[in-house]
Parts: C-alpha cells; structure tokens; sequence
C-alpha cells in the first residue's frame, strides 16, 4: 500500500478490512485490531471465518459473492443487520447494547487492469447515533411527568389491539382510571405533591401488570390500562387490585399520611366496538363508579356499539 493510503486506513475511524475472494484477510486496520483484540500478524492470510465463525452464514455468504460475481458495493444498514462484527460497544453503552451496533459496507476493489482483486469492508460504529434514535423514540410515545406512555401512543396502540383482537377472535379490555377528589390534593398540599401522587399512583398501576399490557396517561388525573388477552372478568379483578393497592398506598405530606382512592371502568371489546366506542363504553362505566360513590369498579355492560 502507499504510504499516505496506508496512513488514511489505518488512522480513520472506520474499520476496515480486506479480503480476498477466498474470505482471506490481506489488510486489517487498526480500528480493527484494537476494537477485535485480534491483531494484525495474527489474522493476515488466515481465512476469516478462522476468526469469526458467525460471519459463515448465508446472507453475509450472498453479500459477498454478489460483491465478487457483479463488481457492485453493497450495505449492510444496522436497521437490519445490528452489527457484523460481535465487537463489545463503547463503555457509555455497555448497559444498553450487547454489541456495538454496525453500518458496513463491502465493496470490490480492482488492480490497473480494472480486474477485481479484493472485497474491502468498512465498519461504522453507530451506537451512539442508535442510543439517540432510541431515546428519541421513547421521548414521543412517553408522558414526561409519570415515564409511562403517553395519549398519542394509547391511540396508535388501542387501534392496532383491537384490531388485532377482532382478526383472530381474541380477548381485549380497557380499564379507564380517575383519581378521586385530586383537585383537592391539589388545593390542599400543592401542585408538585399532586405531581408526586400522580407518579406514585403511575407506579402503582404499573407494578401490577403484565408485561404484554401498556398503562397510559389518558389526561391529567386519568390512566387508561390496554390489555390484551383479557375477559372483562379477569379484567375486572386486574381493575379491583388497582382499587386496593390505591386505598393502601402509604403517601405522607410533611410527615402526615394522605390516603386517596380511585375509580375504574372496565370495558371488553366487542366485535362491533372502534376504538373510540370502546373508549367511551369504558368512560360511562367510569362515570357510573364516580356517580355511585367513587373507590369503585364498574364493568360496561358490554352492549355493542
Ligand atoms: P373526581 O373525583 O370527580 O374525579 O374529582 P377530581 O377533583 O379528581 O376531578 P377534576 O376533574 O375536578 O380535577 C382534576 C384535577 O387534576 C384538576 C387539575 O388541576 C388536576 N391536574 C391535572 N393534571 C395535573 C398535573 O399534571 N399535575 C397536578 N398536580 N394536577 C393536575
Ligand atoms: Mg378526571
Ligand atoms: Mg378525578
């Protein structure tokens, strides 16, 4: 290699590697080396494979011949491959990925008679820019005061269950949830202890779920509760937990308890229900909990809509 080329491939911050059409490492960056602990004399004219058994599969196998039959670059995006090569991410990762997340590309190389001589492949660290689309992700479908998802993702959610549950005649309930008397938990000791019981009774109603179901902050004081694979029987059970775990939540306000109670309408979906009917079934059966007393739970009657 040049001497200014081999100063590029080795000083960028790309791997790269390249092989021969027999999968033989000929050049090995030191990206490489020092992200696969493997070095340079010891993986130059070894087949790759030596190295990384895990590559020796099909579509990494049809990349490649397709890059040596035809002459073209191909990408390996990391939306569908994660990574090539299983190296350890970054230590700011380490908790979130188990490998560091890889855009590749392999592309031919050809000698001055334009014959092609070797397959190089360069590897991107993109995990940084993954753990932000994560987040930014998390960030849309989250509700920033109580961390559980927020309106526009029960909406989006609620259509795809039902959906889902009419198509192969499967269970689905709702539970709507209010907070009783919460202007007065307000008025009484504060907005930011209101906030504090709104989270506290978040995680509450989080706790006792399953993880198939999504609790979602419908409105200010109110929660509504997906649950797929669920009778309006079970759910009504699911629902009267919620009630008991409410009363008993320990909440202290300098020093003094503050006990609060909440009211919920369960509704299971029918075949002739939308979203919204399904919504509002769970909303009158709310209502009639508030009516008749609220710390109550109260089944729709399951009329179709
Ligand atoms: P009911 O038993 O009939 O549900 O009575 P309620 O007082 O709970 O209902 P109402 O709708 O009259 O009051 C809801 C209160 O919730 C009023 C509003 O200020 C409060 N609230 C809404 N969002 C928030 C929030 O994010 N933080 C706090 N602290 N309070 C909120
Ligand atoms: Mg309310
Ligand atoms: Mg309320």
């Amino acid at each position: 290699m040049d001497e200014y080329y081999a100063q590029i491939f080795h000083t960028i911050d790309v791997g790269l590697v390249m092989l021969d059409k027999d999968l033989r490492v000929q050049q090995w960056s030191r990206w490489m080396e020092q992200h696969s602990s493997i070095p340079f004399h010891k993986i130059i004219g070894r087949p790759l494979f030596d190295f990384f058994p895990e590559l020796d599969h099909p579509r990494f196998l049809m990349n490649f011949k397709m890059v040596v039959k035809f002459g073209n670059s191909c990408f390996l995006s990391q939306k569908l491959n994660k990574y090539l090569f299983p190296f350890k991410p970054a230590g700011a990762f380490a908790g979130e990925f188990e490998y560091m997340q890889q855009s590749c590309a392999m592309f031919p190389l050809r000698d001055e008679k334009n014959a092609l001589k070797y397959i190089c492949i360069s590897v991107n660290d993109v995990t940084e820019t993954v753990a932000c689309e994560t987040r930014l992700v998390e960030m849309n479908v989250r509700d920033g005061l109580t961390g559980i998802y927020n309106r526009k993702f029960l909406e989006a959610k609620l259509t795809e269950e039902l959906d889902r549950s009419k198509r192969y005649g499967r269970a689905f309930s709702v539970i709507m949830i209010d907070i009783d008397h919460f202007k007065k938990v307000n008025d009484s000791y504060g907005h930011s202890f209101g906030d504090t019981v709104l989270k506290s009774t978040a995680s509450m109603l989080q706790s006792g779920l399953r993880t198939t179901d999504f609790l979602t902050r419908y409105g200010g004081e109110e929660f509504c509760c997906l649950l797929p694979e669920t009778e309006c029987s079970s759910a009504v059970i699911v629902a009267e937990r919620m009630r008991a775990n409410a009363e008993a939540l320990a909440l202290t306000h300098g020093g003094n308890p503050v006990n609060i109670s909440i009211s919920l309408g369960v509704a299971g979906a029918t075949a002739a229900d939308t979203p919204s009917a399904l919504i509002v079934r769970a909303d009158e059966a709310l209502y009639t909990a508030k009516k008749s007393g609220r710390n109550k739970v109260v089944a729709s009657q399951g009329r179709a809509a």
